[in-house]
This record gives structure tokens, C-alpha cells and sequence, in this order.
């Protein structure tokens, strides 16, 4: 990124933020720890996954964590269902894995088939189990910025701005989507007295007005959105701080799994103005898979929950 330039004196070069070697060191870390547990405990720490059906992006991303998991030196779990299974099914499977002793971290991937009530889903995963950091439990504790699951995509991004010391304190965070696992809990996280944090937040969501207005006041953006870029240059302040944490999925010849992966930003146009910014893909997907290999270890460990 640094032969990148702007005309404008005041636009700092753009950094990019580096997901593959940021997420590759701290695996290297959670992988002794994992190995110190391991030793101590006479049992690795086990992430199960509960996959409904197989739709293309969620069987991508469940393959994924299950590799990272091996990759750590974690046990991991698969369950894979068919769409016909009943929620009653689903939910006793849930009350079963809640029960064993040898499972720390239990996720459930979405989307869910529509007779499935994704609520009850968390609701029924014990919270003391729930890496994903979905649970009400959770993210009520981490309103109250207590110890807690922070949902994996937002804690991924936090790892990502401590990673490379940038200081969030007094800035002004706008985020981009209000979903309960990224944009709701973000802007919570960015809130927060702590560091990353103590932001001046605005959430943004389909019915801000005149969003571009509220976008262009940010020191920090997070879109979250789930359009191919819809944040464009004319919307982002020069030097902004930009994290786009949207995968969106297009057929590709071009490529070889067939598909090519597009954020929420507009990163081509965006990047010169921007003081640092991460790409899709390698950005915040790869923190994601380290948020949740990070809850999961504490699981292990009981860092959290007794
Ligand atoms: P989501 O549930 O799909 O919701 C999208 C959010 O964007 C909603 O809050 C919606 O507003 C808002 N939105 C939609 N159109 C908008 C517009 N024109 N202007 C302003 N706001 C608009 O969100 P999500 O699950 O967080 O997913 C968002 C993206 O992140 C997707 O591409 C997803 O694949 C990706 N994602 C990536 C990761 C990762 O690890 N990198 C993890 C999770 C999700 P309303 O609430 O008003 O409808």
C-alpha cells in the first residue's frame, strides 16, 4: 500500500490492515496455550459446530473454523443436519452437546431454515458454552462491560485495532448495519470505557437519513451492510479508519472455487483516502475465525465462567 498516493497534502497514506499476518501471529500464540492447556489438562480444548443444511457460504465458513480449530490444536466437532430437521430435533442435540463436560465452545451456524427460530437456538445454547458470543447472557454482560463472549466478528476487529496500536479514543465510530452479530454489539464494544473504544458512536442502518452525511463525519467507519461497495470514496472523510466487514459472494469463472468475494466498500477508490483500512477478503473474516478460537480457549480455561 505505501506506493499508493493523493494529491490532497492532507490525506495520510493508507495501511492496510493485514488480517492474514495479523490472524497467523495470535493463532501462533492461542497454539502455545492451547499446547500449555493440553499438558495440564489431559484434554484439548473442543469446539463443536452445528451445520443446517448446505448452503454454499456457510459450509465455506464452518470448514474453515474447523480447520483453524485442528490448526491450533483444538478437538473439533461437526453435526451436520439436513433441512428437514425439526427445531425440536435441533434444540435437544443443543440440550445434549450443553450437557458434555468435553465440549468448551458450541455454535450453531446461520442462517437457520425459516421453521427453525434462530432465538430459541441461542437462547438454548448454555451461555457458558457460547463462543459465538450471541447469548443474551453475553451480550448483556458486555453492555455492562463485564467478563463475557464478545460475538467473534466484533472482538476480531477489536484484536485487528489493538494489533496495530491505533488509538480509538475520542474518535468518532460510525457503523453501518445493526445486525446482533456485528453491527449492534460493535457499536456497543466501540462505546465502551476501554481501549479499543471509548468512541462517540452513531449506528446507522436502512432508515438513517442522508447516511452519506453521517458516514462522512466518521474518524472510524464499520460497514456492515451486505452490498458489494456501497460505501463509495465521495462518503468517507480523508484519513478515515475503515473496516468493512462485508462478504459478498459472486459466481466467478475466474476463479477456482467458482466464486469471488466482494466487501462492503468500494476498496479500490476508498483506500487512498483512507489512514488504514482492511481488505475482502483478507480482513475481518480471517479475525472472525481468531475472535472465535480466542472465547473458545478462555472456555477451556474457564477464564470467564466458573
Ligand atoms: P444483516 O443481518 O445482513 O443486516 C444488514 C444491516 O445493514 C441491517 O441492519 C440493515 O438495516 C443495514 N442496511 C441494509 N441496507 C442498507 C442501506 N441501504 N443503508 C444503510 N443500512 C443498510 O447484517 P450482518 O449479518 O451483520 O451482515 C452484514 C455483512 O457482513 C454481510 O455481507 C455478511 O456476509 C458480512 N459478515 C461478515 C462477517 C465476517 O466474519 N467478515 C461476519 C458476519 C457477517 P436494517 O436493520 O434497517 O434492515
Amino acid at each position: 500500500m505505501s506506493d499508493r498516493n493523493s494529491k490532497s497534502p492532507e490525506v495520510v497514506l493508507g495501511v492496510l490492515l493485514d488480517g492474514k499476518a495479523t490472524s497467523e501471529k495470535i493463532k501462533l500464540q492461542i497454539a502455545d496455550e492451547a499446547e500449555a492447556f493440553t499438558k495440564q489438562s489431559g484434554r484439548k480444548p473442543h469446539l463443536v459446530a452445528i451445520l443446517v443444511g448446505n448452503d454454499g457460504g456457510s459450509e465455506t465458513y464452518v470448514a474453515s473454523k474447523m480447520r483453524n480449530c485442528e490448526k491450533v490444536g483444538f478437538k473439533s466437532s461437526l453435526y451436520r443436519y439436513d433441512t428437514s430437521v425439526t427445531e425440536v430435533e435441533l434444540l435437544a442435540k443443543i440440550e445434549e452437546i450443553n450437557q458434555d463436560d468435553d465440549v468448551d465452545g458450541l455454535i450453531v451456524q446461520l442462517p437457520l431454515p425459516k421453521h427453525i427460530d434462530p432465538e430459541k437456538v441461542t437462547e438454548t445454547i448454555d451461555y457458558k458454552k457460547d463462543v459465538d458470543g450471541f447469548h443474551p447472557i453475553n451480550l448483556g454482560r458486555m453492555m455492562r462491560n463485564l467478563p463475557c463472549f464478545i460475538p467473534a466478528t466484533p472482538y476480531g476487529i477489536l484484536l485487528m485495532l489493538q494489533a496495530y496500536q491505533i488509538d480509538t479514543t475520542g474518535k468518532h465510530c460510525v457503523v453501518i448495519g445493526r445486525s446482533n452479530i456485528v453491527g449492534s454489539p460493535m457499536s456497543i464494544l466501540m462505546a465502551r470505557n476501554a481501549n479499543p473504544g471509548n468512541c462517540t458512536v452513531t449506528l446507522t442502518h436502512s432508515k438513517t437519513k442522508d447516511l452519506k452525511a453521517q458516514i462522512l463525519k466518521a474518524d472510524i467507519i464499520i460497514a456492515a451492510i451486505g452490498r458489494k461497495n456501497f460505501v463509495t470514496a465521495d462518503m468517507v472523510k480523508d484519513g478515515a479508519i475503515v473496516i468493512d466487514v462485508g462478504i459478498n459472494r459472486e459466481t466467478s469463472t475466474q476463479t477456482k472455487s467458482g466464486y469471488k468475494l466482494f466487501g462492503d466498500v468500494d476498496f479500490e477508490h476508498v483506500a487512498p483516502k483512507a489512514s488504514y483500512i482492511t481488505p475482502v477478503p483478507g480482513g475481518v473474516g480471517l479475525m472472525t475465525i481468531v475472535g472465535l478460537l480466542k472465547n473458545t480457549l478462555a472456555s477451556a480455561r474457564k477464564e470467564i465462567y466458573f
